[in-house]
């Protein structure tokens, strides 16, 4: 028996097409926006300016993309851009009366994800036009972000952007690590946070914030704060060191 074949991943299997693209900067941008999500395949229908590519505004929009730009195809039709696919996508901020069945962009990438046999193609229509009907007609969905709906025409490559992302995250899928903001250190033990309610405990006394006959809910209380906190080792003692000052200074105040 074969060994099984790990699937394609999406990254290798999804292509960006720009229909008729009117602004070099876009095409540059749209590179940018690719590129950041993982994704390299860039193919333009008819763009307004054939040397797009060529063009000082895409270079710079595209900043770091130029690779993407580089190995971006010119083609003369959307079949041709099609070519090879076996699942496209119109995305439009318009819905159509005749149309393809309709999506959400997150939905989608779940689906392209999952499917390790799909080709696909996401099909970006004109700045100003859109994509026609004819157009959005050869696609197999329709997608549409889920703006404002009192102002839902996203610029070109901000529309490239949103469905790179969620096609990243729907590829990543539980291989995502989750991003940990700031230092992590070393998560405190449970003797350690003790000694530090103990110690925190004798501090508030001492300065009589607690009273032993009274203690009311204050200790539960920040017991629930500092729950919420996943304290670690130098957190602990850091507010250890607080209570050593405050007892101190208690008793060299009464001496
Ligand atoms: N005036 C055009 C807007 C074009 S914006 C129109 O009404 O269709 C350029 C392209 O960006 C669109 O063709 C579409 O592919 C994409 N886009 C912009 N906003 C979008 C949205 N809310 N949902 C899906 N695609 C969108």
């Amino acid at each position: 028996m074969n060994p099984p074949t790990s699937p394609t991943p999406l990254f290798d299997r999804l292509r960006f097409v720009l229909v008729e693209t009117s602004r070099a900067g876009n095409v540059g941008s749209a590179a940018r926006a690719m590129k950041t999500m993982g994704f390299s395949e860039l193919v333009l229908v008819n763009p307004r300016d054939p040397n797009v590519l060529k063009d000082d505004e895409a270079i710079a929009l595209a900043s770091g993309a130029t690779d993407v730009l580089e190995r971006t195809r010119i083609v003369g039709s959307l079949d041709e851009a099609l070519a090879g696919c076996n699942f496209s996508v119109a995305l439009s901020a318009r819905l159509r009366e005749f149309s393809p069945p309709l999506l959400e962009p997150r939905p989608l990438a779940q689906q392209l994800a999952a499917d390790g046999g799909l080709n696909a193609a996401l099909v970006f229509g004109n700045e100003r036009f859109g994509l026609s009907n004819e157009q959005v007609g050869k696609c197999s969905a329709l997608v549409t972000v889920p703006a404002n709906p009192a102002y839902s025409s996203l610029n070109l490559s901000q529309a490239v952007q949103v469905l790179a992302y969620e096609c990243r995250m729907a590829a990543l899928g539980e291989a995502r690590v989750p991003v940990e903001i700031g230092f992590r250190g070393e998560p405190a033990s449970s003797d350690q946070i003790e000694r530090m309610f103990a110690h925190l405990e004798q501090a508030l006394v001492e300065i009589e914030f607690l009273d032993p006959d009274n203690p009311k809910k204050l200790m539960p209380r920040l017991r629930r704060l500092f729950s919420r906190a996943q304290l670690e080792v130098e957190e602990v003692n850091i507010l250890r060191g607080i209570a050593t000052q405050l007892i101190e200074r208690r008793q060299r105040i009464r001496k």
